[in-house]
């Protein structure tokens, strides 16, 4: 499909310096930066910082392993509780998390203590033997994992800890979910993420099997009765349709296609690159979408959004990203229709523009053109269509396309598990995915033990 996108070649000069505008979108602190920032935190007691931390990471604590000069400390600190936390520390939207939630808000300075920075410091620095963590002795059981993105790894992960064998079957090529093939290049940069899984890896007893669509030959049915429990931690993997007559024209194409081509291009300067772009959506997608458009040589990338800035689901700081980046805003205007030209390809698009009535979004009866050679649907994501092919995965209670799970993440299906964006209720960030991998296997260890503890003769 990125085939049908018109290749404009790139000014003079542009290509040499592709892999710098796509490196570190935050760069690291320096030591002597990180012995000042650390310097900042107060060490609250029952600090506000690791309530807002969906993993709750021991924030204070942390940070005074750093300026103690205890990076090893620090680091143990954190991957306890988020064994993805170099992944977190650059991808969290930490202005809506922790450093929102810093005391130091609020004192003269008015600027937060920089806890992602601090995160990643710790974990880019500290050095380990081997794997920080032991297993528990062999509980004998073996639980299967399906996804290998932050959920399921981080399920099999704690699962492995506590001393169970585990096996993630895994759809794509290589392991990390979103991580590998989401996120924006800039904010993972390099080979970031495959360094990650390998470490978590390290920890040992966890087997990921690749090329194993859970709907194609895998069958829930069979893992179910094969295994002693089931994690899914399949995502969301299918973008959300716009409707419109069109679609499926060459030029118009699902943003998370392209970013995850982008994210796996060996040769950024080798993509096609639209020279106007459209991109539908308001979320942290059609932001990266729009930012790395822009940073490969796009000369006009306009992101359209039905409702106005305050509902859009992207933080105001990545609003702020794609301000800089000179990606163009245009809020109020709904997509009507795909423009073709007399080869049916994408010219741009028709929208209507909009406003709320008695709180409901209406239209206006005006329209706008704008045109483009490529448009990127950024509308949400749903559930993939392999998975729902499953029989039984297809029968799992479900709200909308995401799956129904108790606090303990169990599924309307004793033995079964879910959690990561393929459930509901979910933030779908990164630390929320490892969060409930981490509660997952928690409550599936407590429930195997149960179970056990049931059947001894009394
Ligand atoms: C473009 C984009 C940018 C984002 N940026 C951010 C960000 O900056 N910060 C942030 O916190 N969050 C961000 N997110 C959200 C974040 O990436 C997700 O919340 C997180 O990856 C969810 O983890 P997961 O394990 O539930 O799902 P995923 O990461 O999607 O992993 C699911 C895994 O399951 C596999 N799978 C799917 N179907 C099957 C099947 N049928 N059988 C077997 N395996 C299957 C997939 O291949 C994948 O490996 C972004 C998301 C997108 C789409
Ligand atoms: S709220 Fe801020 S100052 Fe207090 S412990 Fe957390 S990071 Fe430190």
């Amino acid at each position: 499909m990125i085939e049908s996108l018109q290749h404009i070649p790139l000014a003079d000069g542009t290509h040499g310096a592709l892999s710098e505008r796509f490196s570190d979108l935050a760069p690291p602190l320096t030591a002597r930066q990180a012995a000042i920032e650390s310097a900042r935190c107060l060490y609250c007691y029952d600090a506000p910082c690791t309530r807002a931390c969906p993993t709750g990471i021991d924030v204070a604590s942390f940070i005074r392993n750093i300026h103690d000069g205890n990076l090893e400390g620090a680091a143990v600190g954190i991957l306890k509780q988020n064994i993805f936390g170099g992944a977190c520390a650059r991808v969290c939207p930490t202005e809506i998390l922790c450093e929102d939630a810093c005391v130091r808000n609020d004192d003269a300075e008015g600027q937060p203590v920089k806890i992602g920075l601090l995160q990643r410091h710790a974990l880019d620095h500290a050095h380990f033997d081997g794997h920080p963590f032991q297993r528990a002795p062999s509980t004998g059981k073996t639980i299967a994992v399906v996804g290998a993105g932050p959920a399921g790894l981080s399920c099999a992960h704690r699962l492995a800890m506590l001393g169970h064998d585990v096996v993630v079957f895994e759809a794509r090529e290589k392991a990390g979910g979103l991580n590998e093939y989401g996120i924006a290049k800039y904010k993972l940069p390099g080979d970031f993420a495959q360094r990650e899984v390998e470490f978590l890896l390290g920890v040992k007893g966890i087997e990921i099997r690749h090329g194993q669509a859970l709907g194609s030959k895998l069958r829930l049915a069979d893992l179910h009765a094969r295994y002693d429990a089931v994690f899914l931690g399949i995502g969301l993997s299918a973008s959300r349709q716009l409707g419109l007559t069109g679609e499926d024209a060459p030029g118009l194409m699902a943003a998370i296609d392209y970013i995850a081509t982008l994210r796996q291009a060996n040769d950024l300067a080798a993509l096609p690159v639209p020279r106007r772009a459209i991109v539908i959506g308001a979320g942290n997608t059609a932001i990266d979408m729009a930012v790395q458009l822009k940073r490969l040589g796009a000369e006009e990338v306009t992101m359209v959004y039905r409702r106005g800035f305050d509902a859009m689901s992207a933080t105001g700081h990545e609003i702020e990203i794609a301000k800089t980046n000179f990606v163009r805003i245009r809020t109020w205007a709904a997509p009507l229709e795909v423009l073709l030209d007399e080869g049916g390809r994408v010219r741009g698009m028709r929208f209507e523009e909009t406003r709320l009535q008695d709180g409901r979004l209406v239209p206006t009866g005006s329209f706008i053109e704008i045109a483009a050679d490529a448009v990127f649907k950024a509308i949400g994501q749903g559930m993939g269509v392999t998975a729902l092919a499953d029989p039984l995965a297809r029968e799992l209670e479900r709200h909308g396309d995401k799956i129904l799970v108790d606090d303990c993440l169990r599924t309307a299906l004793p033995g079964v598990y879910a959690g990561g964006d393929c459930i509901a209720p979910g933030q779908d960030l990164t630390v929320q995915a490892v969060q409930h991998g981490k509660l997952a296997a928690l409550a599936i260890h407590n429930d195997i033990q149960s179970k056990a503890e049931a059947a001894w003769p009394t």
